[in-house]
């Protein structure tokens, strides 16, 4: 019989079936404890288990199904690495420390079907989605290979969470609960493209999670250029959606742009921006673009980085300029996936 991945299931399976097995309901805290705080290697390290208990769940399970494939450390601290699960799949997540906060970039699935012209991953194309298992598994491989805990999760490394909701929710589930990794919630955030109907679905389920919606044009014709998906859910519908999700939670939601050299970046396009978002509950965080081989994108100077902001600053509305992180790493996501596939 195929071993079951213990790694990510969720508490209600695992209680299930140490009630199959005539088990008492207490050993399921136990072996939580081993696998996610103490990132135990085998069950027969699991000492506070009966033996007895042991030997059932190695033959039932296995912890963890995948590897890391490389390591990639850029010298501003960031690590990023190529996760291989078996037969043939790769994904990217990127671990971000900074001051006291250890961010983790996870990946959601495999490729991205949102075909955006400016990332790697979107260029690369859409192979599958990440079950919740395999979510959940980014973070358990990543803290038991460098002995960290991260306290910051983001949901933007490869793929478009809310084009595979169903096990981005599993395994939100998973991470925050007190039998799980036992992650706060407002430590969290999925950044969308933009999928209306989800947009507000999340704000149901998850009135705690972070939303960052990923605008980078405030015109259809100019984002249907950068994101062939606004073709399918074009701004209005999306604009619609966070004001829903803002009704719901009334957290701030963090607006991404990131900025490429002449194509979304004029004042005029400032403007119209800020026309969009004022008086909403946002913030605007300005991404400069990180140049990817084969897109026709790049980059602006620091001074129309500048004048953008200042045009946002103008209209009343919090503006950050990020810095790219992990440039000589190609921490853009789904670099190191095109490499490799
Ligand atoms: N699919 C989701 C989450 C993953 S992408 C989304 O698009 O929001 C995470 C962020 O990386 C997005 O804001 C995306 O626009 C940005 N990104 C992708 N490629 C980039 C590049 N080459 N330079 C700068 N930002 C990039
Ligand atoms: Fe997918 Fe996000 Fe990349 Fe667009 S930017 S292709 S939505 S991962």
């Amino acid at each position: 019989m195929r071993k079951k991945n213990l790694i990510g299931l969720l508490p209600s399976d695992i209680y299930s079936w140490l009630e199959e097995e005539g088990e008492p309901s207490f050993r399921a805290r136990q072996i939580f404890q081993w696998i996610y705080e103490k990132k135990a290697d085998s069950f027969f390290d699991m000492t506070n288990l009966p033996v007895a208990l042991r030997e059932k769940l190695d033959s039932a399970f296995s912890l963890g199904s995948s590897q890391i494939k490389e390591i990639q450390k850029s010298k501003d601290g960031t690590v990023k690495f190529l996760i291989h699960f078996p037969p043939q799949d790769n994904v990217e997540a990127v671990l971000i420390p900074h001051r006291d906060r250890r961010t983790l970039c996870l990946s959601t699935q495999v490729g991205c079907p949102a075909g955006c012209t400016f990332c790697a991953t979107g260029l690369a194309g859409f192979r599958r989605n990440l079950t919740y298992q395999e979510i959940v598994e980014e973070i358990w491989v990543i803290e038991k290979e460098t002995g960290m805990t991260a306290n910051n999760l983001v949901f933007m490394g490869m793929g478009e969470p809310l084009l595979n909701y169903e096990n981005v929710h599993r395994a939100l589930q998973v991470i925050n609960s007190p039998e799980g990794f036992r992650k706060g919630a407002r430590r969290m955030t999925v950044s969308t493209v933009g999928i209306p109907d989800k947009i507000v679905k999340l704000g149901r389920d998850w009135p705690e999670v972070n939303l960052a919606w990923s605008m980078h044009a405030p015109r259809d014709e100019l984002r249907n250029l950068l994101i062939p998906l606004n073709k399918v859910y074009p701004l209005e519908q999306v604009l619609r959606a966070i004001k829903e999700y803002l009704a719901v939670t009334h957290r701030r939601v963090t607006i991404e742009y990131t900025l490429w050299n002449e194509i979304n970046d004029s004042k005029e396009d400032a403007q119209e921006v800020a026309k969009l978002l004022k008086k909403l509950l946002i913030h605007v965080n300005l991404i400069p673009g990180n140049l990817v081989p084969s897109s026709a994108f790049s980059p602006p100077s620091p001074r129309r980085v500048k004048a953008f902001a200042s045009v946002l600053e103008e209209n009343g509305i919090q503006v950050t300029i990020r810095k790219p992180r992990g440039q000589d790493i190609q921490a853009a996501c789904g670099e190191l996936y095109r490499i490799y596939g």
